[in-house]
């Protein structure tokens, strides 16, 4: 049977300052599909994931979340926002609240949900990525993984349709990112809906059903991970990929 359509991207534009940033920008993403975005530096992909989730106006275009329009201007673009989970290459972690504070904050501020259900769900979220001893510490006691991983349980515990991952793993020290990927590759499993934003390239072929390459604002190919990587279409892609040492 054929997954329903979970994001939908048409025709989409954007500038800064008079600059094209985004260029006819048209994307779908099917529910528990895992896509991934590379690209060079500077190409548009964190820009995309602002606009995907309304934290960005686009100037021309339609995005859509299941049907639903995600306008930044509208009425209802906090609720759909906290159907997007996103996750920054920073973390954003409040610096002077526990790990468990921080994760239960917006379960409870925003879906008004009861403490104690959003704490058992926190802990059982801690559990899973290892973290369960380090529920009382502050964000400055972590490691970057660790605190990486404590930002992905935050955006897990608001039960998001749909997650967008930024270039997560691109602070930290490299023994680190093993551990953040991991728990990336366990969602892919469970059947999580992904968009990551990655520069890893052998973890962008494990975990991808479909690669999006964009370049300048546009995306120039897509397909799966055995084409993209071994089959480029475009010189583009091709030096693209030449330059990215895997
Ligand atoms: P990528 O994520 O692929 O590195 P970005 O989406 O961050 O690319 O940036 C795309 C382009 O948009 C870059 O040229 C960047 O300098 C520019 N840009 C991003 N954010 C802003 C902003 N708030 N104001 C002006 N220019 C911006």
């Amino acid at each position: 049977m054929d997954k329903r359509e979970l994001l939908s991207a048409e025709h989409v534009y954007k500038y800064f300052d008079g600059t094209p940033i985004l260029q006819d920008i048209n994307l779908k993403i099917k529910s528990g599909e895992v896509v991934v975005i590379i690209g060079p530096s500077g190409c548009g992909k964190s820009t995309l994931l602002r606009c995907l989730n309304g934290l960005e106006k686009i100037a021309e275009g339609k995005i859509e979340l299941d049907g639903d329009m995600v306008d930044p201007a509208s009425k209802e673009i906090c609720r759909l926002r906290e159907r997007i989970g996103m996750v920054f290459q920073s973390y954003e972690l409040f610096p002077h609240k526990t790990i468990l504070d921080n994760i239960t904050l917006a379960p409870i501020k925003v879906q008004k949900r009861k403490r104690t259900e959003a704490e058992e769900e926190a802990l059982k979220l801690l559990e899973r990525i290892g973290l369960s001893a380090h529920k009382d510490k502050r964000p400055s006691q972590l490691s970057g993984g660790q605190k990486q991983r404590v930002a992905i349980a935050r955006a897990l515990i608001m039960h998001p349709e749909l997650l967008l991952l930024d270039e997560i793993t691109a602070a930290l020290d490299p023994e680190m990112v093993r551990e953040v990927l991991e728990v990336v590759l366990d969602l892919a499993k469970e059947g999580r809906t992904m968009l990551i934003v990655t520069h890893e390239m052998a973890f962008a072929r494990a975990v991808a059903d479909r690669i999006i390459f964009m370049d300048e604002g546009r995306i120039i190919e897509e397909g799966t991970p055995e084409r993209i990587f071994e089959a480029p279409e475009t010189e583009r892609l091709q030096r693209f990929l030449d330059n990215m040492s895997f």
